[in-house]
């Protein structure tokens, strides 16, 4: 009880931030195109930094199945909104990366979901225990809104070798209670796996896996299903209106991600929601032909020079575009009350 009443504090004092965050975004946008750039440029200069020094993607998202069992607002891929037919991913599309991936020794992280839900994969099991045994170092992230979360699957996802299983609960209110079968899961299979010690939550970055060999990182989040987010590149159904987007530069998910749906088209970035800009396909290329390709190239010279208008999407997208925080002082507090519309 006492748990549950402070994870609801935590997340009305985030729904009050939020709050003052929209007003903060309002008045940016009151200022003159020149003036929101050359903010934009100051505050995300840290993180351009960052990745000009890195020369491969910090996660890859296998979009395994285009399906998704909740009802969001503002993404396309809910219920209500997704045209896209149901297709999974083939496990010899899916090996054929991992052993690119084995062969590079990668060791950062690898996810399951783009624009998806990854507890809809019947046999998601078996994909994670490949990606533990091929890639041993790397870290395997489950992103899920938990729905599907049920005995059957957690055991099988946390002893297939999962290191993060992360949860967006989506709900009308940020007071309703946690879903039984969550409960459920962490009484009777979470903690009967882990000791409670070994359960870490929320922890910034990675757990060192030489000094805690048996962990999981698991965390729940409860976010408002109607939220209005980033527009997601214009595919986000509850923010068609692109007449007020800010003049922003710089975006980081082109030297980050490396995006690839069901048939092995890879996108530009998780905001394509058709990976209508695709930078290639792992049936044809391999991922680091596709990653050092001219297309990624000639997208991240756009960014670094702040030219959104060269591509179709990020002309039209209002995502912040900064993965890490920036470390001088000014600059955080200024992104923390102006980064708002963002998913
Ligand atoms: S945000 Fe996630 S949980 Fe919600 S509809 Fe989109 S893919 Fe599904
Ligand atoms: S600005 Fe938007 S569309 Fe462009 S790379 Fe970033 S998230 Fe993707």
């Amino acid at each position: 009880m006492w748990n549950q009443t402070i994870f609801d504090k935590y997340n009305l004092l985030n729904s009050f931030k939020k709050k003052i965050k929209i007003s903060s975004s309002y008045y940016f946008k009151k200022l003159s195109r020149d003036r929101q750039l050359r903010i934009h440029n100051y505050i995300t200069s840290d993180d351009k930094k960052f990745y000009s020094n890195q020369n491969l993607f910090d996660a890859i998202f296998f979009e395994l199945r285009t399906k998704c069992n909740s009802q969001c607002t503002f993404c396309a891929a809910s219920i209500q909104n997704d045209i896209r037919p149901d297709i999974t991913m083939s496990f010899e599309l899916y090996e054929k990366v991992i052993n690119e991936l084995a062969e590079i020794n990668y060791d950062k992280r690898i996810s399951f979901h783009v624009n998806s839900e990854p507890l809809l994969v019947k046999n998601l099991h078996e994909y994670i225990s490949l990606a533990r045994k091929k890639c041993p170092n790397s870290w395997i992230q489950i992103l899920s809104n938990g729905r599907s979360l049920n005995n059957q699957r957690g055991e099988e996802i946390l002893n297939a070798g999962i290191d993060e299983l992360s949860l967006n609960l989506y709900r009308k209110t940020l007071t309703e209670k946690l879903p039984m079968n969550i409960k459920k899961f962490e009484e009777e299979v979470l903690y009967k796996i882990y000791n409670k010690e070994n359960v870490y939550h929320g922890l910034p970055g990675k757990i060192n896996k030489k000094r805690f060999p048996k962990y999981i990182k698991y965390t729940k989040t409860k976010r408002l299903v109607e939220e209005v987010l980033s527009n997601r590149a214009g595919s986000a159904p509850n923010k068609k209106n692109n007449h007020e987007l800010p003049n922003l530069g710089y975006c980081s998910h082109p030297f980050s991600q490396f995006n690839i749906t069901v048939n092995g088209d890879v996108g530009q970035c998780c905001a394509d929601f058709f990976f209508q800009s695709k930078m290639g396909n792992v049936k044809n290329n391999s991922i680091l032909e596709i990653w050092n390709g001219n297309r990624f190239k000639n997208l991240r010279d756009s960014l670094k020079k702040s030219q959104r208008h060269n591509n179709l999407l990020c002309a039209g997208c209002d995502h912040f575009g900064m993965n890490n925080l920036p470390k001088n002082f000014i600059k955080r507090q200024i992104y923390k009350l102006l980064f708002i519309n963002d998913d």
